[in-house]
């Protein structure tokens, strides 16, 4: 066998060809029927012209072609580029030229946005799951009538698998180039045996597949271990415990909202999903829900921390130690994470463990670099090390805590406050269901802190819960960071992987 990233599904279905591989709208397919059908859609771009290293751009909503087509492409060496169903024509447009894209697949749902996009950009676009006849190529009627291709294409190591770009929120997206060793190793090392995935569990796929957490963990791992995703096209939480409770799930993976929506759901759900681990990854778990979704579903949550450039798990929590609620664990296999002096940008300089900086990370989980942004890739990586942006710190027992991201970070008079230490804090009210800190500008002392809450079902927001929400912060917080503006929302803003969207959130409030 060679390295590629389509082994994970190749193997698998040398292994368990009967095995359900995926489950959806309650209709099951095999590894066989699934890995058959990625070696159809092989053919049928190769038949359009695709080639190993060409890149294709995979416009798709959550549905079995995603990785039908995902690792078809992959099987031919084509290097995919899956973007996020949210874009607009122009940013579709600007990532089809900037990674010189050969082929757009696009769901005929997206077909406005991706067409245009292809359009402008002079590149061919291949639909998918149409109702009516739009007279393009559609190629998963091609994929239908074509046979199997033989074999996969081998590839090197360093051969780029994907090009995944970041969301952008400070200015272009980027491209992270990401090499097969490097994907193929966190599959391996990071969910694989430490968190015990194996061949009998059923995963939740609830996370969307084009962005690294759902696509990676989610996706490729599960396939890797020979299991069974039960994939949602879009999460919904009262559909997520009904399908769990169906279909047996073992495992639940997801970011803190989708914690949030589940315990709310199971408010008037009294059936409960046997679940025996659940992993949260994405932004910070407050140590409170942590705690109340493992009394009302009887199954630990193991947090971990990674990034769209690291492939993307750095550190995590996991069975082989004891875990540390509030911590993201210990770094994964053959990686190594340090703290740096967040001020020295130019170089890297260590601090001691304990002390607060930006976390770096060195090994191979880290990408090749941003596609076609030497400079952008110069100040990531410095001295061998990949700057994360996220401010942390190492426990005596190398356990590692994110304090925030850099930028989210409010200079409040001349002090620096954290904000996730007090969400952290606010999370424990029970009146409140969700929050975000953010800084606010203020004239007095540059910028100002402001809790943002979406209240729990039984408490009225209002000015009476946010002077309680103030005094209970005062108490446990030194005197400068302790929100003194508390807004009421019925719901976050939130990105396409569930995150909450703190940018926005400042922005409304008129950063
Ligand atoms: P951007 O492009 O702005 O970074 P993004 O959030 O979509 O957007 P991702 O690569 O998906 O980019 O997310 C990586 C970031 O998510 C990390 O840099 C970190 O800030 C945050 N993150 C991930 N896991 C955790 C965690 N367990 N605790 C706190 N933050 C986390």
């Amino acid at each position: 066998m060679s390295l590629s990233l389509a082994a994970v599904l190749a193997d698998s279905a040398g292994r368990r060809p009967d095995h359900p591989a995926l489950v959806f709208d309650g209709e099951p397919f095999s590894y066989r029927e699934l890995w058959a059908g990625a070696k159809r859609y092989a053919s049928a771009l190769r038949g359009q012209g695709v080639a190993a290293g060409d890149r294709v751009v995979l416009l798709l909503p959550n549905t079995p072609e995603f990785p039908m087509v995902y690792f078809g492409a992959l099987a031919l060496g084509a290097v995919v580029v899956p973007v996020h169903t949210l874009l607009v024509a122009e940013e579709i447009h600007y990532i089809l030229t900037d990674c010189d894209a050969r082929v757009l697949i696009c769901g005929a749902a997206l077909l406005e946005q991706g067409g245009e996009a292809a359009g402008a950009a002079g590149v061919e676009v291949l639909t998918m799951l149409e109702d009516v006849d739009t007279g393009r190529v559609r190629l998963d009627v091609l994929a239908g009538a074509a046979a199997e291709i033989e074999r996969y294409e081998p590839r090197e190591p360093s051969d780029l698998a994907l090009i995944l770009y970041t969301s952008g929120t400070t200015g272009k997206p980027k491209g992270a180039m990401l090499t097969h060793l490097s994907i193929v190793l966190n599959v391996a090392t990071t969910m694989l045996s430490p968190f015990d995935f194996h061949a009998d569990d059923v995963l939740l796929g609830c996370l969307p597949l084009f962005h690294t957490f759902g696509q990676i963990c989610g996706m490729a791992t599960c396939f890797r271990a020979g299991a069974t995703m039960v994939l949602m096209s879009r999460f919904d939480a009262r559909a997520a415990l009904e399908l769990m409770v169906e279909q047996n799930c073992s495992l639940f993976m997801g970011v803190p909202t989708m914690y949030v929506a589940l315990l709310e759901a199971a408010e008037d759900e009294p059936r409960r999903p046997k679940l025996d681990r659940a992993f949260s990854g994405g932004s910070s778990l407050p140590v409170a829900l942590l705690e109340r979704f493992e009394a009302v579903f009887d199954c630990p949550i193991y947090e971990g921390y990674g990034l769209t450039e690291t492939s993307p798990v750095v550190a995590y929590n996991q069975r082989a130690w004891p875990t540390r609620a509030g911590t993201v664990g210990k770094p994964i296999w053959g990686v190594d994470v340090a703290i740096a002096r967040a001020e020295t940008e130019d170089r890297i300089e260590l601090v001691p463990p304990g002390e607060v900086g930006e976390i770096v990370v060195r090994g191979h989980n880290v990408m090749a670099g941003y596609l076609n942004r030497p400079e952008a890739t110069a100040a990531a990586i410095v001295d061998g090390w990949f700057r994360s942006g996220d401010l942390g710190f190492l426990d005596d027992d190398g356990y590692l805590s994110i304090v925030d991201r850099k930028k989210d970070m409010i200079l409040r008079g001349g002090y620096n406050v954290y904000p996730r230490e007090i969400e952290e804090v606010l999370a424990r009210h029970p009146a409140i269901a969700q929050v975000a800190v953010v800084g606010v500008p203020d004239d007095r002392y540059g910028e100002e802190i402001c809790a943002v809450v979406v209240a729990a079902s039984d408490r009225e927001p209002g000015p009476e819960l946010a002077a309680e929400l103030v005094a209970w912060s005062k108490k446990r917080v030194a005197a400068y960071k302790y929100p003194r503006r508390v807004e009421f929302l019925d719901a976050m803003p939130l990105g396409p992987s569930g995150k909450i969207l703190k940018r926005e959130l400042a922005d409304r409030l008129g950063r």
